[in-house]
C-alpha cells in the first residue's frame, strides 16, 4: 500500500513538473517546419544571360532573399555584387532573377561566376546558401580539349591533328617568350577555337563585323576564329595574344598598364621574324625620316592604318633592340619593375639607365644602322607585299581593338 502511494506520488509530481514546464516555456517548432531551401539552381544561356532559380519554405512568410555573386577573373580586390529580389513575401517562395548581359556586358566562354544566396524570414531566421560555381561556357557546341602544361586548346569542328598543331605554335611561342624575355603563364591559360568568325562572333554580345578574337588578360582565356585553311594566320594570332595574356599576367597591378610599344612590341616578337609588310614599312619610316617617337608609341596607336602597320613595326625593332642587346634577365627585370606599378621612365631608369628619350636616341641609331646596311631597297619590297597586308590588317584589326585594362564585366576591344 505504502507502495502504491509512492508510485502515486511520483506520477502526480511528474505531471506537475511537466504541467509547469508546459505552461512557463512556449513549445518550439519542429526543426523541419523552419526555414529550408528547397531548390537552387542556375541556368546558363550562353553569351546572353544567366539565370538563377531559388524555391524556399517556412512556418511564416519569408521576406527578404538576396543573391551575391562575383567572378572568377583576376582583380585588385574581390568585388561581390548583391542583388536585392523582389517577391510577395509567403511562406513558401520560387524566385528567379536573370542577369541580362546585353545590358552589363558579358563574359568570355569558359569564365565561371560564383553564386549564393540569404533567405530570411520575418522571425529573422536566416539562411546563407554554399556558394556554388557556375560555368559560363558556350554550350552551343560540344567542346574538345587538349592540355599541355598550363595550355588548353578547346576546340570543336576540326581533328585532333588541327588542335596538335595549334598547341604546338603555343609552346614554342611559350617556349620563345621565356627565353626572350623570362616571362612565363603564371596561371592557366584556355584558348577557344572557334571554327570561323562567325561562329565567333555568336558568342559576343556586342559583335564587330571584322572581329577575328579576343583576349581576356584577367580571365586568362583567348577567344579566336580559326578556319583549317588560315592555319598559319592562326598560328602567329596565338603567338602574339598568348604572349600579350602571358605578359599581363607577369605585370598584373592595379595602377600602371604597360607602355603600348612594349606589350606589343613583346607578341610581335614571339610571333618570329617581322613580316616582310611590316618591315617595309618600318624601312621605308627610317629612310624618309618619319619613325615615330618611343614616348608617342608609349599610348594607344593610331587607327590609321599605315601608322598603324609603322607602330606595330616599330614595337618590334623595340623589343629586339632591348632583347638582343641587353639580354633576358634585364626584360624580366624591367616586366617585374612594372609588376610594381613603376612608371615608364622610372622602369627604363632603374633597369637600363635611359628613360624613353634615351632608349629613343639609342634605338633610332639601332634601327638606323640596320636598315641603311640592309641591301634590300623599300621601293622593291612594298608593291609585292599586297597578298600579305590582307592577312595582316586582318590582324591589326583583331589586335588593335585589344586594350589592355577594361576587360572586367564587358569584351574588350
Ligand atoms: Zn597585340
Amino acid at each position: 500500500m505504502i507502495k502504491k502511494a509512492s508510485i502515486f506520488a511520483l506520477v502526480v509530481s511528474l505531471f506537475l513538473i511537466l504541467l509547469s514546464s508546459a505552461c512557463t516555456q512556449p513549445v518550439e517548432p519542429v526543426l523541419a517546419e523552419q526555414l529550408a531551401i528547397l531548390d537552387n539552381s542556375a541556368e546558363v544561356e550562353f553569351p546572353d544571360k544567366l539565370r538563377f532559380n531559388l524555391s524556399a519554405e517556412s512556418d511564416v512568410n519569408i521576406t527578404d532573399v538576396r543573391l551575391y555573386y562575383t567572378a572568377d577573373q583576376e582583380s585588385y580586390a574581390q568585388v561581390t555584387s548583391e542583388v536585392y529580389i523582389k517577391f510577395v513575401p509567403d511562406a513558401t517562395i520560387d524566385v528567379q532573377w536573370t542577369w541580362d548581359m546585353r545590358k552589363t556586358g558579358g563574359f568570355p566562354p569558359g569564365s565561371s561566376v560564383e553564386y549564393w544566396w540569404t533567405v530570411e524570414d520575418i522571425n529573422g531566421d536566416k539562411i546563407e546558401t554554399t556558394p556554388v560555381r557556375v560555368q559560363f561556357d558556350d554550350n552551343r557546341y560540344s567542346w574538345q580539349s587538349l592540355t599541355e602544361g598550363k595550355v588548353t586548346i578547346y576546340w570543336y569542328k576540326e581533328g585532333q591533328s588541327f588542335a596538335g598543331e595549334l598547341m604546338l605554335a603555343a609552346q614554342q611561342a611559350l617556349a620563345r617568350l621565356v627565353e626572350d624575355t623570362g616571362a612565363y603563364p603564371k596561371k592557366l591559360v584556355k584558348i577557344y577555337i572557334y571554327a570561323n568568325t562567325w561562329d565567333l562572333q555568336g558568342a559576343m554580345i556586342h559583335p564587330q563585323e571584322w572581329t577575328g578574337g579576343a583576349t581576356f588578360s584577367r580571365y586568362g582565356i583567348i577567344a579566336i576564329g580559326i578556319a583549317s585553311n588560315n592555319l598559319q594566320w592562326g598560328k602567329s594570332a596565338i603567338a602574339h595574344e598568348l604572349t600579350h595574356l602571358v605578359v599581363h599576367q607577369m605585370t598584373f597591378n592595379p595602377y600602371n598598364d604597360l607602355p603600348r610599344w612594349l606589350d606589343e612590341g613583346l607578341a610581335t616578337y614571339t610571333e618570329g621574324p617581322l613580316e616582310p609588310a611590316l618591315e617595309g614599312h618600318l624601312s621605308l619610316a627610317v629612310a624618309e625620316d618619319r619613325l615615330i617617337s618611343v614616348r608617342s608609341l608609349s599610348s594607344p596607336f593610331s587607327a590609321y592604318p599605315q601608322q598603324a602597320y609603322l607602330s606595330y613595326a616599330q614595337s618590334y625593332s623595340l623589343a629586339e633592340f632591348l632583347i638582343t642587346s641587353y639580354g633576358q634577365d634585364k626584360m624580366l627585370e624591367l616586366l617585374n619593375t612594372f609588376s610594381e606599378s613603376s612608371s615608364y621612365d622610372g622602369a627604363l631608369e632603374k633597369v637600363y639607365g635611359f628613360d624613353m628619350d634615351g632608349l629613343d636616341t639609342l634605338w633610332r641609331d639601332y634601327v638606323t644602322k640596320q636598315y641603311q646596311e640592309d641591301e634590300v631597297t623599300t621601293a622593291a619590297l612594298l608593291p609585292a607585299q599586297t597578298g600579305t597586308l590582307a592577312n595582316l590588317a586582318n590582324r591589326l584589326l583583331l589586335d588593335l581593338r585589344l586594350p589592355a585594362q577594361s576587360w572586367a564585366w564587358r569584351w574588350a576591344w
